[in-house]
């Protein structure tokens, strides 16, 4: 081996320890370019990659490819990255860098390659990191890591979702197990009633982020417990709250292990709120103050996210489950078993009443919010007995809207065309209006040619995944019949979400007939392509994913609505960059963002949807398209009903029209409304725009507000 290959290897694996490269296209197209077929069976993971070829293998292929300059260039850029001093965090957030945020959530979305998120909460949480890093706000990301993760799905024949579990190889992950000055490794320890709970750290490098990831998978803990953090909302309520245990009070215990003392503690969602109590222990020990004062203290600093309307989405644990896993933190803070169970119940007196994650961190928080306005106003009716004696516009729940981190949801094509127009500057720019205006001077051929080709690369995977799918399933398909599925030329829809009741992901099947007839029309016909998993304690939403991948096998429909297997980071990533139309109709007003239809919008897809998340404050009109007029009905039925009429009348009055009314090629119209879109929305559904949100409204005062009363 040559000096130069040792170099090479290391200046891979640098590379692919950082997740800083998930969001840079040009350090993907190395491994791509390296070894098409390992990056495609290594599952778009460079760590699994690198540990499945030579570093001659390596060697051979750079100087064959001339890829020591790329190599070298994206190193430089990295480390670049890292050290650069004028971000904006340095220059906003000064009074943070001593003590960070620390952001809790259950689940973090980054990549498909590290499979420990679900779906849009994790997502969220995982642009929230990326575009921390970018911004240069000190945050550090606390989470559970799951060795089986969520779950693989699987079709049966019958179009009946099931379940597979794949264990997490961490030799392939760009885990880091942290360790003590003597090097071994950090544990941390709970206390129940019956027994001791462990835990060890790992840490995830996500630019400038450190991310910390709780693991039970170790020795000193009992089989069961081991198991604990294997697998995202998989059990029973125990198991339920030991996790959030761990997430919370080991989270917590981990940053004092870590010497890192939270300027705030951001709770993304109720999972984690056990931590405001062990960090209310904290302060009584270190200040040497009584519960309620540190308990208040604490909730100066402390920040709140809520993201769910439906109530079954709050966790509740019973009165003997809470005494178990909390009764001996209880003990250290110096609380009754009804004074603490007072701290998660709306009604404090009331013996029945179970013990709710989410009023647990709405009363020990000065700043809570929801994540769209219309949200907001939802959350605030819906808590609005935690403060009987407020009209609803003085409950103290906000709002900021969720955003996507742009480089991570843009297709590199779309990245070039921005880089051309808008300057190359724009990602550090991109929450100002006036970048966006520049949208207008792309030429119209050149983005629907673009918009074309990303489409057409979306069809292509679409098929191949059908033909794996078919192959399992042991149709008899032949290669003619898999390539003609779907047809570049033909509007497409692309509707994918996690498949439960309220989203309705089949309104646009309720009408059979009419369906057919909108998928068949000889001159302006339409193709769908959904995705989406159901809990898989959820049958309601397996009965619904059914009825859409009956239609898929039916004949007369088969070519042009298909339903793809397993969404997740990757099929989502290709949907919203090939799709014409972003297609969401939940239940009104039961999304409480949404964020998969900002993502088409960076890729120029139009919205179809219901006025609701989101979209409620974003459609104007003419940068997309609405599914009603925003009415709600008591009776879901006739909601739902009424909902189907106007998705039916928008498709083929607006949408269908405009889509096929083409001068020289080109749908000039809807070109229109592709930039429309991008200029209005793009500057204020993105990831940067969210944290700079957080930052300035939340972050810096939560953290002056507590370090003036410490004074
Ligand atoms: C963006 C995303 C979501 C969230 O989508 P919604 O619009 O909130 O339904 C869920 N899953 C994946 C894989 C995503 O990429």
């Amino acid at each position: 081996m040559t000096d130069e290959t040792i170099q090479l290897h290391d200046r891979l694996r640098a590379l692919s320890m950082n997740l800083w490269w998930t969001w840079h296209p040009e350090v993907v197209s190395i491994f791509m370019d390296l070894d098409p077929i390992l990056w495609r069976k290594s599952g778009h993971n460079p760590i699994a990659f690198l540990n499945g070829i030579t570093s001659g293998q390596v060697e051979e292929r750079a100087a064959d490819l001339a890829l020591h300059s790329r190599i070298d260039y994206a190193f430089r850029r990295l480390n670049e990255y890292l050290e650069a001093r004028n971000t904006w965090g340095k220059i906003h957030c000064g009074n943070l860098s001593m003590r960070p945020v620390v952001y809790f959530s259950a689940e973090f979305g980054l990549h498909e390659s590290l499979p420990i998120y679900s779906g849009g909460l994790g997502i969220l949480a995982g642009d929230h990191l990326k575009s921390s890093s970018d911004l240069g706000v000190p945050l550090i990301g606390v989470g559970l890591l799951y060795n089986q993760g969520y779950f693989d799905q699987r079709l049966n024949a019958d179009g009946w979702q099931e379940e597979e579990y794949t264990t997490l190889d961490v030799a392939n992950q760009p885990l880091e197990l942290l360790r003590d000055h003597s090097g071994t490794p950090v544990l941390v320890a709970i206390e129940t009633r019956k027994c001791r709970l462990f835990a060890r750290a790992w840490q995830v490098q996500v630019g400038r982020i450190r991310l910390f990831l709780l693991d039970s998978n170790v020795e000193e803990n009992s089989e069961e417990d081991r198991d604990l953090t294997s697998r995202l909302y998989g059990g029973d309520d125990r198991l339920r709250i030991r996790q959030e245990l761990l997430l919370g009070v080991g989270g917590a215990r981990l940053l004092q292990i870590l010497n890192v003392h939270p300027g705030v503690l951001h709770l993304n969602e109720g999972h984690s709120a056990f931590a405001i109590l062990e960090e209310t222990r904290r302060v009584m020990k270190h200040d040497n103050i009584p519960f309620r004062r540190a308990h208040r203290r604490v909730s100066l600093y402390t920040v709140f996210t809520t993201h769910t309307p439906v109530s079954a989405g709050h966790d509740r644990f019973s009165s003997d489950l809470t005494e178990e896993h909390l009764g001996v933190l209880r003990d250290d803070l110096g609380l009754s078993h009804h004074d603490l169970m007072a701290l998660g119940r709306v009604h404090t007196d009331d013996d029945s009443e179970n013990f709710c994650m989410t009023v647990l961190a709405l009363k020990s928080c000065r700043r809570a919010n929801g994540v769209s306005a219309i949200h907001g106003t939802v959350s605030r009716l819906m808590w609005r007995e935690l403060w009987p004696s407020r009209p609803e516009e003085d409950i103290p729940i906000g709002h900021i809207t969720n955003g996507v981190h742009a480089l991570s949801w843009l297709a590199p094509q779309m990245v070039q065309l921005f880089n051309a127009r808008l300057g190359g500057t724009w990602p550090s720019r991109m929450c100002h209006p006036d970048i966006w205006n520049k949208i207008e001077e792309i030429d119209d051929g050149e983005l629907w040619e673009t918009h074309q080709n990303l489409k057409v690369r979306l069809i292509r995977f679409v098929r191949r995944r059908l033909a794996a799918q078919s192959e399992r399933l042991g149709h008899t398909g032949t290669i003619e019949e898999i390539d003609r599925i779907l047809d570049p030329n033909v509007l497409t829809i692309g509707s994918a979400r996690r498949l439960a009741a309220y989203k309705r992901g089949d309104l646009l099947l309720s009408d059979y007939e009419h369906l057919v007839s909108l998928v068949s029309d000889a001159r302006r016909p339409v193709q769908v392509i959904f995705a989406g998993k159901a809990h898989p304690r959820d049958d309601e939403g397996k009965q619904m994913l059914q009825k859409i991948a009956r239609c898929s096998f039916d004949e007369s429909l088969r070519r042009r609505i298909v339903f793809v297997e397993d969404y997740d980071y990757n099929l989502a990533r290709h949907l919203v960059q090939g799709v014409d139309v972003w297609l969401n109709n939940p239940r009104r007003p039961l999304e409480a963002c949404g964020t998969s239809g900002q993502k088409a919008v960076l890729n120029g897809g139009l919205n179809l949807s219901v006025l609701d998340g989101w979209w409620n404050e974003a459609y104007d009109g003419a940068n997309g398209f609405a599914i009603g007029h925003g009415g709600m009905h008591d009776d879901p039925a006739e909601q739902y009903r009424r909902d189907a009429e106007f998705l039916y009348d928008t498709l083929e009055h607006e949408v269908i029209p405009l889509y096929y009314d083409h001068v020289d090629d080109i749908p000039l119209e809807w070109v229109q409304r592709m930039k429309h879109a991008m200029q209005t929305l793009g500057w204020r559904f993105n990831a940067d725009r969210m944290v700079k949100d957080y930052a300035g409204l939340f972050y810096l005062p939560a953290a002056l507000a507590a370090s003036s009363e410490a004074k």
